[in-house]
């Protein structure tokens, strides 16, 4: 409010109601106050020097605009006439322009501060982009989503594929595309350590394997033979 009023008069209170100013023993006489205040009649009445048309407000809700030339918008937030005035920077040579009337930003604080600073992001798989806080991992919520079960299905056995010395599933979905992506043939058994043993549970089956659907079979060799050397030895170990 204080930067709107012509600075004659500003002085002029100044000087008379500071210890320190200049007319604080000498008082201004009622001639002296009226001649400031005909001139600063003169001054608002004046476009050249009241460029600012919040200077004619009772109440003015912002500083006094800088020149002629500073920005000067209603707010869009409240509506209020000529809120904002741009603010000149020294530095930069330029205005700023507030985004909000100072009642607005004084009643949201924290909307503000996020309005004018947002920080957003694009998503690594889908591109489009999201407020920083919603993406996790570099992945905006649906394309997360669609990871974790692509995550969850890649660790799952698939039981479509059976092992060919035990007859239990053996290879995760994640595992046999990884071999078909690299071009390598899918594994057939438990997959063997150093000096080809396999897993514990992994133990051969002595009678045929049960028959599995479609495509697995297909993919799979005959274990026919393998089971029948089984068998065989257990026939041999138990006499008969
Ligand atoms: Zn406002
Ligand atoms: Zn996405
Ligand atoms: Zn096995």
């Amino acid at each position: 409010m204080w930067s709107h009023i012509h600075k004659p008069v500003k002085d002029l209170f100044w000087n008379t109601f500071h210890r320190e100013g200049t007319r604080y023993e000498k008082r201004p006489t009622a001639t002296e106050w009226l001649e400031a205040f005909r001139g600063y009649k003169n001054y608002l009445g004046n476009p050249r020097t009241n460029f600012d048309p919040m200077s004619n407000d009772v109440y003015p809700i912002r500083n006094k605009a800088f020149k002629q030339d500073t920005p000067i918008l209603d707010c869009p937030t409240c509506g209020r006439e000529n809120a904002i005035a741009g603010i000149w920077s020294d530095d930069t040579k330029e205005y700023f322009v507030p985004r909000q009337c100072n009642k607005c930003r004084d009643q949201q604080p924290a909307r503000s501060a996020a309005a004018s600073r947002p920080v957003s992001a694009s998503c690594r798989d889908c591109g489009l982009t999201f407020p920083k806080s919603q993406l996790k991992y570099g992945r905006c919520p649906s394309c997360a989503k669609k990871d974790d079960e692509r995550r969850a299905r890649a660790n799952t056995l698939d039981p479509s594929r059976l092992c060919t010395r035990c007859q239990k599933p053996y290879i995760t979905y994640g595992n046999v595309e990884w071999h078909q992506r690299n071009g390598r043939a899918v594994p057939t058994t438990h997959k063997a350590g150093y000096g080809g043993s396999y897993p514990t549970d992994c133990v051969p089956t002595m009678t045929s394997p049960p028959r599995t659907v479609g495509t697995s079979f297909a993919a799979k060799p005959n274990p026919q033979p393998k089971a029948g050397f089984w068998a065989r030895l257990s026939k041999w170990f138990s006499g008969s």
